[in-house]
């Protein structure tokens, strides 16, 4: 099954610009990521990321039997 929140996202370093990949689960739960430049970045679950991982994996579940029964 499909796991939006396994998915990466990139966001930019305040400190040395640099994209730093993370997961958006660690954006949903507020992670601390460290960049490379040493730089540690609070993520932050502004957008109610959380809730719409909820409802996006729930879409794909949804998907998901839907084509289980056109397989049928
Ligand atoms: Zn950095």
């Amino acid at each position: 099954m499909i796991d939006i929140s396994k998915q990466s996202v990139k966001i930019d370093c305040p400190e040395c610009k640099r994209s730093i990949s993370v997961t958006i689960k660690q954006v949903a739960n507020d992670a601390l990521v460290k960049c490379s430049c040493g730089q540690g970045i609070q993520l932050q679950d502004s957008n109610g990321t959380k809730k719409s991982i909820k409802d996006i994996n729930k879409s794909f579940k949804d998907l998901e039997n839907t084509f289980k029964k056109l397989g049928k």
